[in-house]
């Protein structure tokens, strides 16, 4: 046999580095029967960890959407959406994104990263400023750094922090993105939306929210622009068609103009193959759901706040809860232990989430029991929390 190359041996140093301190990822296979239930190492399990809030990844309706634009236009686009990739469902899904979230126009990305990661660097330039929440997803902040602009990290939802920034840095540059989550995908809160909304307008900043956990479950379904009862004025609303729609991919909303230029500068749109049609599809079907069940979008929140209650956790905002445990080897542990009761509870370690704060991130969907709900909450109280 060779002898193990540099590189492979630079790779065996840094897994056994990672092993070390158990931040080491690793795929586990997991079979997804439903909408809920799982199968993982020949076991089946209650999923407490996937984003199919509304259950719409096997809702009959949806599948069939899917199944129909298959027969109907084939199974990948063909092409970038700028070439050939851009088939006639593309346009119906952005108009109905775009009536939902009241917009004049709404623009469709592969995928929530790649919407991330294109409309930032198409927007913002070396002599601008991004504001960034320290909580904001990954994708976010890569977007951000894309951009060439200097980045600045604001403190967790603390919108006295960007009012000292924008007071401090706001004359420096020509234009200012203040980039956020509109649900935070780790803990679970919602961001300051109207505080950051009269921010924008008083500093001529844009505001730009990340609405991949907010879509169909906060809002009346409708997004944390709306989770208020009173909508907020956000010039970009980005979110994804990945987590409580079932599907895969993105979408930006906001004014014709900037739409315009998104599709012919956003190189993630540009030089990537546009989705496949089943997927558009899908996309319409489950925004179809939850449109005419208005009971459905509510049901995950609901069932959060029933786990929190019983808890006494902070009252949930949204459908994720987490369990803040601190130990990254402690998490794994609680994680193993709530696999051995039937529950499937991925602990999320850093980088995900800041260093010392591994947790259980919990996430609840429509169809979840409410016995299994109360069993869990039991389970995490007795062995994880120990109370
Ligand atoms: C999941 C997620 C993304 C990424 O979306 P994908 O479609 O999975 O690439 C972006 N932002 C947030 C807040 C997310 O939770």
């Amino acid at each position: 046999m060779a002898a193990p190359s540099s590189l492979d041996i630079y790779a065996q140093t840094k897994l056994a580095n990672l092993e070390a301190t158990h931040l080491r990822r690793t795929l586990a296979e997991t079979a997804r029967e439903d909408g809920v239930w799982v199968t993982r190492n020949g076991r089946r399990l209650l999923s407490f960890s996937c984003n199919d809030y509304l259950n719409l990844t096997h809702h009959p309706a949806v599948k069939e959407a899917a199944i129909a634009a298959v027969q109907q236009y084939g199974v990948g686009a063909g092409a970038s959406r700028l070439v050939t990739g851009n088939h006639p469902l593309f346009t119906q899904l952005e108009a109905r994104l775009a009536a939902l979230k009241e917009t004049e126009a709404a623009c469709v990305f592969g995928s929530g990263y790649l919407a991330n990661t294109g409309i930032i660097p198409a927007l913002i330039g070396r002599n601008d400023l991004v504001l960034v929440d320290k909580l904001a997803h990954a994708c976010i902040w890569d977007g951000a750094r894309l951009s060439g602009a200097p980045v600045v990290e604001f403190r967790h939802n603390d919108v006295v922090h960007v009012e000292q920034l924008l007071t401090n840095m706001r004359a420096k540059y020509r234009h200012v993105l203040i980039a956020t989550d509109g649900v935070f995908s780790m803990d679970g809160d919602l961001a300051p939306l109207h505080d950051l909304a009269g921010l924008a307008e008083r500093f001529d900043a844009w505001l730009m929210t990340d609405d991949a956990h907010g879509l169909g479950v906060v809002g009346g379904g409708r997004g944390s622009t709306f989770a208020s009862g009173r909508k907020v004025e956000v010039a970009l609303q980005m979110g994804t068609l990945s987590k409580a729609l079932g599907g895969y991919g993105a979408y930006i909303c906001g004014s014709q103009p900037v739409i315009d230029l998104i599709r012919t500068r956003a190189r993630t749109l540009i030089y990537s193959t546009g989705l496949p049609p089943a997927i558009v599809a899908a996309a319409m079907a489950a925004l179809d759901v939850i449109a005419g069940d208005p009971a459905l979008a509510a049901r995950p929140v609901q069932k959060a706040q029933a786990f929190t209650r019983q808890l006494n956790l902070p009252l949930a905002e949204s459908p994720i809860v987490p369990v803040v445990i601190g130990d990254a080897l402690k998490t794994m542990e609680a994680s193993r232990m709530l696999e051995e009761e039937g529950f499937l509870v991925a602990p999320i370690r850093p980088p995900t989430v800041p260093a010392k704060t591994a947790r259980l991130r919990i996430a609840f969907t429509a169809a979840h029991p409410d016995d299994e709900i109360r069993r869990l909450a039991d389970v995490i109280q007795s062995r994880v929390l120990g109370r």
